[in-house]
């Protein structure tokens, strides 16, 4: 039942990103100028401690502002990205632009704010991607373990032993590790067990209508307790209601991110939702 959810939800990604090739050839030119031209910006998702309800941090998430189409969604530009390398510049761009905020933030009264951000896998990929960070870390001033990257499963299963090494040289530095999108991919947690990483984010398809679905409920309570008994951080992605809320609480996640409390906000936005200390309710 939950392989089938995963495959629903790439069944829908693969759908819209097939529509329309001449579609896709003139957005990956403008692509091409949307950095220098500054169109794109960074939106922050807070994400919050279910222990205590409050924001410990954000997943920085890329938008593309186009001239004439308004906002891209992500889903479709970063696979033009990715086919064009012009992921290199614009993750670097994103990384440095996050850790750049997130620094900021500490130095406002958040001291220990953290800030997650999506690696690609050509990224991952890069061989100097370890000096490329220590220079961002010095560039900032953000201290390494307040940056989470976010890898996907598909990312580590191809080349076992150098997925391995890379991810050991990247903690070696000091930052956190964590598996995107989880259980969406065909890889057991037995099986990802031999990557060193901290924290599991398990995907939005097992966290919606799970009070509906008691099948899907039990393999996402199986997920959470495994990854305690691994002693693995826990983030539920995309928790929207109440019950999606109560859930996740009860079966001890740490983290959750979703629309429930916020979407993904630019810098100013996401920055007057922190300073207001609002928290998020109903998690005892
Ligand atoms: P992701 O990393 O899994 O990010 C979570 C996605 O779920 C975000 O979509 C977020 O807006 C959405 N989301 C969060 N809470 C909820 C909720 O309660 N309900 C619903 N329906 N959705 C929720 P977004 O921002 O459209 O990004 C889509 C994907 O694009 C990301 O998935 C990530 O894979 C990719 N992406 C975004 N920014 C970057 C980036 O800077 N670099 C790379 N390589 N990929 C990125
Ligand atoms: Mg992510
Ligand atoms: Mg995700
Ligand atoms: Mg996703």
């Amino acid at each position: 039942q939950a392989k089938q959810q995963g495959g629903n939800c790439h069944q829908f990604y693969s759908i819209a990103l097939s529509k329309g090739t001449s579609d896709r050839v003139a957005l990956k030119t403008s692509l091409r100028y949307a950095l220098e031209r500054d169109e794109l910006q960074v939106y922050y998702q807070p994400q919050l401690n279910l222990e205590t309800g409050k924001i410990i941090g954000a997943e920085a998430l890329l938008r593309w502002e186009h001239p004439e189409r308004g906002l891209v969604s992500p889903i479709k530009f970063i696979p033009l990205a990715e086919e064009t390398g012009l992921i290199l510049p614009i993750g670097e761009w994103v990384l440095k632009t996050a850790c750049q905020q997130t620094r900021h933030w500490q130095k406002m009264g958040y001291p220990h704010l953290k800030i997650a951000v999506n690696l690609s896998g050509r990224q991952f990929q890069q061989l100097d991607l370890r000096h490329r960070l220590v220079k961002i870390f010095t560039e900032t001033g953000l201290r390494p373990e307040y940056l989470e990257l976010e890898l996907t499963e598909s990312m580590l299963v191809e080349n076992t032993d150098v997925a391995i090494r890379r991810l050991q040289a990247l903690k070696a530095l000091g930052v956190e590790i964590a598996i995107d999108d989880f259980g969406t991919g065909y890889s057991s947690l037995s099986y990802l067990q031999q990557f060193p990483f901290d924290t599991l984010k398990i995907d939005r398809c097992f966290i919606r209508n799970i009070q509906d679905n008691p099948s899907q409920a039990a393999i996402t309570q199986a997920i959470i307790e495994m990854a305690n008994t691994l002693d693995l951080k826990l983030v539920a992605e995309g928790v929207e209601t109440d019950a999606e809320l109560s859930f996740v609480v009860q079966h001890h996640c740490h983290k959750m991110q979703g629309y429930l409390f916020s979407k993904p906000l630019p810098a100013k936005e996401f920055e007057s939702l922190l300073f207001s200390e609002k928290a998020l309710v109903g998690i005892k």
